[in-house]
Order: C-alpha cells, then sequence, then structure tokens
C-alpha cells in the first residue's frame, strides 16, 4: 500500500470535475485499512472515502487524504429454502453485485440495476430506484470507525434509513469507513413492479400479462428477477445521461416530502402540481417544481446551459458538465435553481450530491 501525493482525481468522479487530492491511497483488503490506521498521513489530516465517485461533486481540490474502496469478494454466507444471505465488500461495483444475485435467480435487488458505485456507498444515502430502496433487503452494514480502527457491525435498525438518507450520511457523517454489506434476498418470487414506467415496459414487451397482479405465477411466462434488471436497466439508459458521455452524478436534488396539510395549500395555488402519497406524507417530484421555474420568465432550467455546466434536457433533476467547467459552476447553478423553487413555490429543495 503506497500513499500517493497530490492525485489527480479527475477521473475518479462522474462529474469529471478537475481535482487534486493532496494525498491518496487505495485500499484492498482489511489489512491495507488497519496498517492505513496507523500512517501519520491519515491519522493528521481530513479524509475522505471514494467508491465510484458518482455522487460527489468537487469544488475544489482536497486537502486531505483520499482512500479510494478496493475491496473485493462476495460470499454467500447461510441458505435455506426461502431466503440466501450475501456478504459483499464494500468496493466491489454495485451493478456487479445486482448481475450475480440476478443470474443465480434470487430476488431482492434486480431493481437497483446500473446504479452507479460501489457497494460500500450503497448504505450512505440508502440506494434507491424503481420502488426499492436498499434498505428492504439490507441485513447489517460493517465498518472501521476513523478514530480509533475498531471494527463494527450497524444493524439495519441502526442505520436510521431514510429517504436518500442514512446515519452515515447525517450524525456520523465522516465517523466510519464502510467495509462491507450483508444483503437477505429471497429464493421465491418477489417482484415490484409497482413502479408505473417498470410495469408498462413489461407489459408492453410481453414480459407480463397486461393488468395482470404482476405475480409471475399468474402470468404466462414465468418472470426472473433477471427479467426486472434488464428492464430497469433498459429504461435508465433511456432517460439518464451516461455519465462517460456527459458529466454528471446522477439526480443532484432529492425529491420534497411534505404533510398533506402543506400540500393541500400548495394546490390551491398549483392545481397541477403532481403529488404522489407515500405513507403518511406526500412526494412531490423535484423534476416538476425545477421544469418550472427558470433564470427568467418564461424560460425553463431544464435544458438550461450556463458557460460549461447546465439541467439536463431530458432529466431536470440533473445538473452535467460540458467538460472544462467547476464544481463551484455546478454550485452556483444548484443554489440559483434551489432559491428560484423557493420563490415561486415556497420549497426548500435539498442536493442529493455530497458537496466536497
Ligand atoms: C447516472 C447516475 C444515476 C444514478 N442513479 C441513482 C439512483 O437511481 N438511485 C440512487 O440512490 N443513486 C443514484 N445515483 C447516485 C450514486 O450512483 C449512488 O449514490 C452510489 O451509491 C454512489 O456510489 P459511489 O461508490 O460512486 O460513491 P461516491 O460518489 O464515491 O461517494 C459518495 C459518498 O459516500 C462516501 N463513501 C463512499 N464510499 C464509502 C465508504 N466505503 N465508507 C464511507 N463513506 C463512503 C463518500 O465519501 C461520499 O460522501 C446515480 C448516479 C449517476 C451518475
Amino acid at each position: 500500500m503506497k500513499i500517493l501525493e497530490n492525485y489527480d482525481l479527475t477521473p475518479l468522479n462522474t462529474f469529471g470535475m478537475r481535482a487534486r487530492a493532496r494525498f491518496f491511497v487505495e485500499v484492498n483488503n482489511e489489512s491495507d485499512l488497519k496498517e492505513l490506521f496507523l500512517f501519520p498521513e491519515f491519522k493528521n489530516n481530513s479524509k475522505m472515502f471514494l467508491g465510484g465517485g458518482s455522487n460527489v461533486l468537487f469544488t475544489n481540490d482536497f486537502d486531505g487524504i483520499i482512500v479510494l474502496n478496493k475491496l473485493k469478494g462476495v460470499d454467500i454466507l447461510r441458505e435455506d429454502n426461502k431466503n440466501v444471505f450475501i456478504r459483499s465488500m464494500g468496493g466491489e461495483i454495485w451493478h456487479n453485485l445486482v448481475s450475480f444475485t440476478v443470474e443465480k435467480g434470487y430476488w431482492g435487488i434486480e431493481n437497483l440495476a446500473l446504479i452507479p458505485g460501489t457497494v460500500g456507498a450503497a448504505p450512505m444515502q440508502n440506494i434507491g430506484a424503481y420502488g426499492v430502496e436498499l434498505k428492504d433487503i439490507l441485513e447489517n452494514v460493517e465498518v472501521f470507525e476513523i478514530e480509533t480502527g475498531a471494527k463494527k457491525v450497524f444493524k439495519k435498525t441502526e442505520c436510521e434509513f431514510g429517504y436518500r438518507d442514512s446515519v452515515f450520511k447525517s450524525k456520523f457523517k465522516g465517523k466510519y469507513f464502510i467495509s462491507a454489506i450483508t444483503l437477505q434476498l429471497s429464493k421465491i418470487p418477489k417482484p415490484n413492479i409497482s413502479y408505473k414506467f417498470l410495469r408498462e415496459y413489461l407489459e408492453s414487451n410481453k414480459i407480463i400479462v397486461k393488468n395482470s397482479k404482476a405475480s409471475p405465477v399468474a402470468s404466462p411466462i414465468r418472470l426472473q428477477p433477471r427479467d426486472v434488471a434488464d428492464a430497469v436497466a433498459e429504461i435508465r439508459r433511456s432517460k439518464l445521461p451516461d455519465p462517460k458521455v456527459i458529466g454528471n452524478a446522477g439526480s443532484f436534488f432529492k425529491n420534497v416530502f411534505l404533510s398533506e396539510v402543506k400540500i393541500k395549500i400548495l394546490l390551491e395555488k398549483f392545481p397541477d402540481m403532481p403529488i404522489f402519497k407515500e405513507n403518511e406524507v406526500v412526494k412531490i417530484p423535484s423534476a416538476w417544481l425545477i421544469e418550472h421555474c427558470g433564470p427568467k420568465d418564461g424560460i425553463s432550467w431544464k435544458g438550461y446551459k450556463e458557460g460549461s455546466v447546465g439541467v439536463h434536457i431530458k432529466q431536470a433533476l440533473v445538473l452535467v458538465h460540458y467538460g472544462g467547467g467547476t464544481g463551484l459552476e455546478v454550485k452556483n447553478l444548484a443554489e440559483k435553481i434551489i432559491s428560484s423553487v423557493y420563490d415561486k413555490f415556497g420549497i426548500k429543495m435539498e442536493t442529493e450530491v455530497n458537496i466536497i
């Protein structure tokens, strides 16, 4: 294990922002990590753990040590007729883990196909897509405490998962390195195809029967986890910009959740505003709020370009970097968008991406 200096982070973040780290190190196994805790470059500097760099915006050089997670390995811990417990090291690529489980026919993470990044970053914001969140199938999270180097296991309930949130992103931010996670997957078919676009895709491609009860047994063709993962991947490719082609970090903003009372007042003023009821709260898609605001009256943020950065033409939640720009430009644009949404709707949107 070698600590490098003045390291270029440009290829290590999907925004493609130019930034350098004062110190940089790659950890390939748990003994690397234990050794790292003894290094003065680690002990005496601010630290940041990096996976695929698909949820970060570098606005400056990092004056500390960046630790790149390359911990590899996937094991089946135990199984019975119904369930299988899979432990994955944090440096594994998330989508590779999805591919591994769907190939085996296990149900649970097929809706999370093609989310970029590493397994170790997945609990940070409780990754979610197409009606499923990591918390739905997570058993535990293994961590190393940064201060002491001690190993600890967080049970699911201790992670305090919320919408794109966890203890690791909030009260314990920067306190732990996530080394591995264990998932509980199902051998019994448990498709979750309640998400409108997913269901429509499966119906129009005749993978499930229209208006069926989503039961793979009721369907004449037996639905497999692979079918769902492929459908999700196909929908994602058609909607989201590929970071290899245009710099981005997926949704830059979180969706908004409000109480029914607040929604009622908003709907009186904005009757076209789309809302989705989720348990006790109501979701407003932030993409709609952004689309209905802009830099000037009559111009929408959607597709707006400002120098080397902008808002994606197909998806208003996604901020993009066309090349040669800076993280500060993206941050400034995000702030303008947030304040215009606040001025019009009185709603304060939050960012999903970690701004460094
Ligand atoms: C095109 C695109 C689509 C996306 N779609 C989705 C989506 O549908 N749903 C969704 O939830 N997200 C989505 N994302 C966001 C992103 O893919 C996820 O948040 C992913 O989990 C980030 O993984 P990463 O390894 O790239 O994390 P990084 O960007 O490297 O890190 C993210 C944060 O986690 C911290 N971190 C990383 N690894 C560790 C570790 N081992 N221990 C402690 N802290 C750590 C970092 O310090 C940083 O604060 C999308 C991103 C892109 C570019």
